[in-house]
């Protein structure tokens, strides 16, 4: 194999839990030569039984490939093992895919570019199990180039959503999506606790929590264009009945001897709103609120 035909299908993976362990596995299904570094090297076992080659050290993964993914628990760790790896860093491009925020990813990018590497952001968004499968997602930012010359690697992954330049806008995509996803799951649980708590099963409630959860897509379609042009008018819902509504669930989760953080927190913020004289306005009013906050 020439130098130009290894440098195209080869890679390393630093970090192998459950994600980097499905990423390093979908390069090998690829036909890819990986090699695999992990701080408890014992996480590579199976990999290297595939066919994957175990590196003695960080600094040895990074210096096998140009590419190196990353898949460690946030960007600490991911210092944490780049420091141990400098002298190889140079001329190599970090493939960035752990999760954190906008700012620490432009800082390791920067952190990289002084040690003459370059960095690309990653923001997966499925699980391991997704991981190889065609129509998963991840988004990308970093120098454009960059990620041109690495695209067809990194779709071996997911499929590759690339979203700019700055460093930081993938972990702000990434993030603003798991903010969404992360509340609406929390609802979802609390809604459970209230349906079990009254002899409802999560089985029986499935079909219902599917019905309401499949409401969200429209509401963002016909929501998103009014946020957009700053139009909160209060034809279709009001501040005033999602407080009146709130309250009524606030109440019967009392009543069933649930956790009543939550609900007492929507009211709280839809109180707010209602008493600085937007109670005639839509539920999206609260964009702005957040917003001055
Ligand atoms: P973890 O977040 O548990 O990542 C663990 C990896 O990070 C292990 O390889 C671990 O090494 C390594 N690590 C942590 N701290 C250090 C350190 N200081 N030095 C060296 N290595 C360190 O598991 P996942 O694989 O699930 O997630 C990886 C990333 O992917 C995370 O950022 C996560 O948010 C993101 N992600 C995960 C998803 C999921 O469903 N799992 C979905 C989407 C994104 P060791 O084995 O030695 O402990």
């Amino acid at each position: 194999m020439s130098v130009e035909q290894r440098s195209k299908s080869s890679v390393t993976v630093i970090g192998l839990g459950p994600m980097g362990r499905a990423m390093a596995g979908a390069f090998l299904d690829a036909g890819y030569a990986v090699t695999v570094w992990n701080r408890t090297a014992g996480r590579a076992d199976e990999l290297v039984a595939r066919g994957a080659e175990r590196a003695p050290s960080a600094e040895a993964a990074v210096a096998a490939n140009e590419l190196v993914v990353l898949s460690l628990t946030d960007y600490d760790a991911a210092l944490a093992v780049l420091g141990s790896a400098e002298p190889a860093l140079a001329g190599k491009t970090v493939a960035n895919l752990g999760s954190d925020t906008p700012e620490r990813a432009r800082e390791v990018a920067g952190w990289l570019a002084e040690r003459g590497a370059g960095h690309l952001t990653g923001g997966v968004q499925v699980p391991p199990s997704g991981i190889g499968s065609p129509g998963s997602s991840a988004f990308y930012s970093g120098p454009a180039e960059l990620f041109e010359r690495h695209r067809a690697a990194l779709e071996v992954l997911t499929g590759a959503d690339y979203r700019g330049e700055d460093p930081g806008l993938a972990q702000l995509y990434y993030q603003i999506q798991m903010d969404l996803f992360w509340t609406s799951m929390v609802g979802y649980l609390h809604a459970t606790a209230i349906a079990e708590a009254n002899g409802i099963p999560a089985e029986d409630f499935r079909p219902y929590a599917v019905s309401t959860a499949s409401l969200l897509p429209g509401m963002v379609e016909f929501y998103a264009p009014r946020i957009t042009a700053g139009d909160h008018r209060g034809d279709v819902d009001r501040l005033t009945m999602a407080l009146a509504s709130i309250e009524h669930v606030r109440h019967t989760v009392e009543a069933s001897g649930v956790d009543g953080a939550l609900p007492a927190l929507l009211a709280e913020t839809v109180r707010r709103g209602v008493e600085a004289g937007n109670g005639g306005a839509s539920l999206s009013t609260l964009v702005e609120q957040f917003r001055r906050a």
